[in-house]
């Protein structure tokens, strides 16, 4: 398991519950979205409806589970979780839509893989808030329309390209997580700490939001694994030196890069003299599937400017050279 993966690992989900702001207020960053948010849910509270369909995409543990439950709570509801591979069968889905109390938001998490067939039941529910189900089989068969109480459907995606138009469109507000700043994570790990009362300097707390990679599920990890050194090694308290010291040891580089990003980045460099070079050939020299290197390590890779995609494939740029203090080739 990387250390600086965005992905949440078993173990670490009760951790992270413990750790979830329940407010707009309480949630750091993302100031577009939240204002947004915050005035749809007002305007459906004054209406006394419920709120309309809402779509959170973008990288794993930038928050969006996190923020479906923040507009739950702040419209006052209850929130059903589900996830798009853990709905198989239309009668999974029924059985979760028939149970929902009015108002109450639905989440499906990785929206993108619900199996076309459900995605078809879903479109009535989410316009019409009713579930044509078939009872029975060969000609004896019949369809029936069940009305269903109106809910949300708070859909959550790392891949928005992979959504169908037509769920896509049933969705009336759509919003796109957007990378932490190093202040906004400095912030997140400053109330993590608090929460897990342990002592942090802010330039203990800053150096651990520089690593994390734009990603609160990272920050906390990290900070997670820096108070253990903290304790064994040090007096407890998470000073500059010390995180310093335990993220060289965790291999997190300044920049929140680990051996894997390395070897992808040398590889470009050393194998192709920097780039373009295509997906498919850099996927076969370092043994990874191209659909990993596309959705797992490049998009912060791009996020930083160390990485551009062209028509022409894969480039590494000067930021790279320089971060690993190697001459650029005459091309
Ligand atoms: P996602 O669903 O996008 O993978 P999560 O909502 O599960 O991400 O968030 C991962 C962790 O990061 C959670 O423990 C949560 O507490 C924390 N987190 C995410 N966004 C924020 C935020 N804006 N402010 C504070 N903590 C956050």
């Amino acid at each position: 398991d990387r250390v600086v993966s965005g992905e949440a690992t078993e173990h670490e989900q009760t951790f992270e519950q413990s750790l979830r702001p329940q407010s707009l207020s309480t949630y750091i960053g993302q100031e577009k979205v939240k204002n947004n948010l915050a005035i749809f849910i007002e305007a459906a509270k004054q209406r006394h409806e419920s709120l309309d369909h809402v779509l959170l995409y973008g990288p794993p543990g930038l928050g969006k589970t996190t923020l479906a439950a923040v507009i739950a709570n702040e419209m006052g509801v209850n929130m059903r979780t589900t996830s798009g591979p853990a709905i198989e069968r239309p009668g999974d889905l029924a059985a979760i839509l028939t149970a929902l109390e009015p108002g109450d938001v639905l989440f499906i998490d990785e929206i993108h893989r619900l199996p076309r067939s459900i995605e078809e039941i879903l479109y009535p529910a989410m316009e019409d808030f009713c579930l044509d189900i078939v009872i029975g089989k060969g000609p004896g068969a019949r369809s029936v329309r069940l009305d269903l109480p109106p809910f949300t459907l708070v859909g959550a995606t790392t891949r928005a390209g992979a959504i169908s138009a037509p769920l896509r469109d049933r969705f009336g507000v759509l919003c796109r997580l957007e990378y932490y700043n190093e202040k906004q994570l400095t912030d997140i790990v400053i109330r993590t700490s608090e929460i897990l009362n342990t002592e942090i300097e802010e330039i203990g707390a800053i150096e651990i939001a520089r690593r994390s990679r734009g990603t609160p599920r990272i920050a906390n990890r990290l900070l997670r694994r820096v108070r253990d050194f903290a304790q064994v090694r040090g007096d407890g308290i998470i000073t500059l030196d010390l995180a310093d010291y335990s993220l060289e040891l965790l291999q997190v580089d300044r920049l929140g890069l680990d051996h894997i990003d390395h070897k992808l980045l040398k590889g470009i460099i050393e194998k192709f003299r920097g780039g373009p070079v295509g997906l498919e050939t850099i996927a076969a020299s370092i043994g990874e599937e191209p659909d990993t290197i596309e959705d797992v390590y490049e998009p912060y890779l791009m996020q930083i400017g160390f990485l551009q995609r062209t028509p022409r494939g894969r480039m590494v740029t000067n930021l790279v050279y320089q971060h690993f203090q190697l001459e650029m080739p005459m091309k």
